[in-house]
Formats: structure tokens, sequence, C-alpha cells
């Protein structure tokens, strides 16, 4: 199982641009699995859940990256404010005051990725176009300190259609380049699952979020 996960690390990896990010999704699996691809070696590991990235963040190694790749209850920003590195979900101004509320306290600047809603399926989270710009110009007010925004996110539909992927990928390609303008410190395009992220990667993506690709199919229901 090592040379398995191992390799299948690497293929994706050698597939990034330089400075590219491959975030193994690690949710539902056990902390042995993430250990497995720790010692490949491999350090950045996306969950989707607070209580168990917290957990698992206990029980690995302290030089793991965790990204934030789910949706975010403000209660709970509180449990990985001290360690997380990476949040890619933040869409609402909401969270993003709370995620600021708590950086503060644990004297730090969390780096941020705003989640833009770019499926046609109403059930994907993410920032509207009208939320995103007024999200914008809030951040650009300064009125978040302890946060830092360094990219964007976004999931395209779950469809056959790759065109229509394609188009929703370069849509937020666009938006990137757009903040990459109008902000110092935008790095970041994370965008593409096990299932379309050569799409993404095609469309200008440095960041993709590998699950199911690595660690194997997941239990109905995550
Ligand atoms: C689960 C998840 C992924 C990974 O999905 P796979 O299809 O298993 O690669 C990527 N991004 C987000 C936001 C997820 O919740």
């Amino acid at each position: 199982m090592n040379n398995d996960i191992c390799s299948k690390i690497r293929f994706y990896r050698d597939q990034l641009p330089p400075e590219g990010i491959l975030v193994a999704v690690s949710k539902t699996k056990p902390a042995e699995m993430i250990r497995v691809a720790y010692d490949c070696p491999h350090r950045d590991f996306g969950e989707n859940k607070v209580q168990e990235m917290k957990a698992k963040h206990e029980v690995l190694p302290a030089d793991i990256r965790w990204h934030m790749i789910g949706h975010l209850q403000t209660n709970k920003v509180k449990y990985i404010a001290p360690f997380v590195w990476l949040v890619h979900s933040v869409d609402r101004e909401k969270i993003l005051r709370e995620i600021d509320k708590q950086a503060a306290k644990h004297g730090r600047v969390i780096p941020v990725l705003f989640q833009l809603k770019i499926a046609r399926e109403e059930t994907k989270f993410g920032l509207t176009e009208a939320d995103y710009e007024a999200l914008l110009d809030a951040y650009e007010e300064g009125r978040f300190p302890h946060v830092r925004l360094t990219g964007l996110m976004g999931m395209a539909s779950l469809t056959d259609d790759t065109e229509q992927i394609r188009r929703e990928f370069r849509g937020l390609r666009r938006k990137y380049e757009a903040l990459q303008n109008r902000f110092p410190g935008i790095r970041y395009l994370s965008m593409g699952m096990t299932g379309d992220y050569r799409l993404a990667l095609d469309e200008g993506a440095n960041i993709i979020r590998i699950g199911s690709g690595i660690f194997g199919a997941r239990d109905y229901g995550h």
C-alpha cells in the first residue's frame, strides 16, 4: 500500500506547475494512512471537517500543512485557528470575520482563499459574484488584518460535459488574474479534484485537491 500511495502522489505532483501544491484530501481516512503519505514524503493534506482535522493534527507530525477545504461553521473556527495552514473555503463575510478574530487571539495571520460559486448546481457552496465583490471591498478596507487573501477556490459542476467544466474553470482563472492585478500576494488558484484535475491544470490551477485518486474510494455518504 505504501508504494501505491507514494506512486499516486508522485503521479499527481509530476503534473503540477512549479510552485504548485498537491493537497492530498484525507477526509474519512485514518491517521495511519496519512502517516504513510507523510513518509513518501508528502506534507499537504486536506480535510473538510473541523473535528476530524483537529483530531488528526493532534496525533500526526507538526510540520504537516493542513488545508481546510470544507464549509465552515463559525463556532468551530477556534479549533483549527492555532494551526491551519490555508483555508480554501471562505464563502461568506461572517466566516472571514470569525477567522480574523480567532487568528488575532493566536497572534497569527491566517492565509485564506475565497471560494466562488462556479458550478451550475444550486447545492454548491461559494460566494456569488455580488457577494464576492462586496467581500473584496471589505477586505481592501483593511477590516480583516489577521487574514491574508492569497487566492481563489472553486468546484466545477459534477457533469460529463468537459466543455462545461472547462468554461467554469476558465471563468475562475479570469477572476484570479483580475485579483492578482488588484492585490499583492495572490498566488493560489485551487481547482480540480480526482475527476477533473487535468482540466483544472490545463486551465491554470496551481493547487489541486485529490482524495479518492490517492487514497481510494470513500464510503458512501462522504
Ligand atoms: C472531497 C473533496 C475533494 C476531493 O475529492 P476527490 O473526488 O476524492 O478527489 C476536493 N475538494 C473538496 C472541496 C472536497 O470536499
